[in-house]
């Protein structure tokens, strides 16, 4: 098979400059690195393609020999480790059976991708490193986010390969698990409390589930971004929650003790003589708790004066008794139109 221009490979001009080069390779390598491809042999050979001509166009030597000599120029007398196309400790070239042996990963590299796998980048030190931290997101019932309660998420976690411990190597082979990288991702189930208060958008920390780190590095915390399924009743705006309350014309003209339903269950309330429909009235405290300030917010409800749909006489004659109780008018304070 006739091998593509490394240019062509990076999709980047012939008169790129290191961090474009640099860039091209780190979105390639993230989208066809075997452990997000498990078994997909075409990404497999992409990325070794990708590899390679990352490990020729990133030094300004061997780029030279390729614009100078195309692909027979880096290995022709160039590559100081000679044979392959990259070998570090002479390890490469030559006849291996699996598709990473006859191509050495660069470690160094391979922490730079994997340290920008899931967020900001780490090191190219090879101490110990801090995992990285990852985020994820969960839908949780109106109730679990006011009051409390608990939810799970299933993610692929990053961890360093049991295999090999976080080597890549074997002795002299690539490991076999994790593809030389020294990284596996896994699937794990975590569990999650959610604080009461929790609000739409707001997001939980969960330290240490995130990836692990490296060499005994630290592992990187997960950072939960909370979506609320809405209530079909209540409504919370900031620490208040909301809701409306059907009374009966007697209840609202008369005045009355209510129940009133709040996320803390029902609550006996009074509404005043005269009170009108859309009137909002305050219960202190029964709103849901704020989980940075700990202050609980109010439930304001609102009332709807429901009129009865059943039309009698005597039902006639007493609305028409209230009628002649009103100040004025009722739509004096309108206006004629635009
Ligand atoms: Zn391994």
């Amino acid at each position: 098979m006739k091998k593509r221009d490394y240019y062509e490979v990076l999709g980047v001009s012939k008169e790129a400059s290191e961090a474009d080069i640099k860039k091209a390779y780190r979105r390639l390598a993230r989208k066809l690195h075997p452990d997000v491809n498990p078994g997909d042999k075409n990404s497999q050979k992409k990325f070794q393609e990708v590899q390679e001509a990352y490990d020729v166009l990133r030094e300004g030597d061997k780029r030279r020999a390729y614009d100078r000599f195309g692909h027979a120029g880096p290995s022709m007398g160039f590559d100081p480790a000679g044979g392959g196309p990259r070998a570090p400790g002479g390890a490469g070239g030559g006849a291996g059976s699996s598709p990473f042996e006859t191509f050495q990963f660069d470690p160094a590299d391979l922490g730079d991708i994997f340290g920008n796998f899931f967020g900001a980048g780490a090191g190219r030190s090879r101490g110990r490193e801090q995992g990285e931290d990852v985020t994820g997101s969960i839908e949780i019932p109106f109730r679990d986010a006011v009051l409390g309660g608990f939810a799970s998420l299933s993610l692929r976690r990053e961890k360093e390969c049991s295999r090999c411990g976080g080597k890549g190597r074997i002795g002299r082979e690539t490991c076999p698990a994790c593809h030389g990288s020294g990284r596996v991702a896994e699937a794990e189930t975590v569990k999650i409390r959610i604080p009461e208060g929790t609000e739409n958008g707001g997001t939980i920390r969960i330290p240490g589930k995130g990836s692990d780190g490296s060499r005994g590095g630290s592992s990187g915390d997960l950072y939960v971004t909370v979506r609320v399924t809405p209530h079909p009743y209540f409504e919370r705006l900031g620490d208040d929650i909301h809701g409306v309350v059907p009374v009966t014309v007697k209840e609202a003209y008369a005045g009355a003790e209510i129940d009133v339903p709040t996320v803390h269950g029902l609550r006996r309330a009074r509404i005043p003589p005269g009170s009108q429909g859309r009137q909002k009235f305050r219960l202190r405290g029964q709103g849901a708790k704020n989980p940075r300030t700990g202050q609980t917010g109010d439930h304001i409800y609102t009332i709807r004066v429901l009129v009865p749909k059943t039309v009698t006489p005597a039902g006639v004659d007493a609305a028409t008794l209230l009628d002649s109780l009103y100040d004025g008018p009722v739509r004096a304070d309108l206006p004629k139109g635009l």
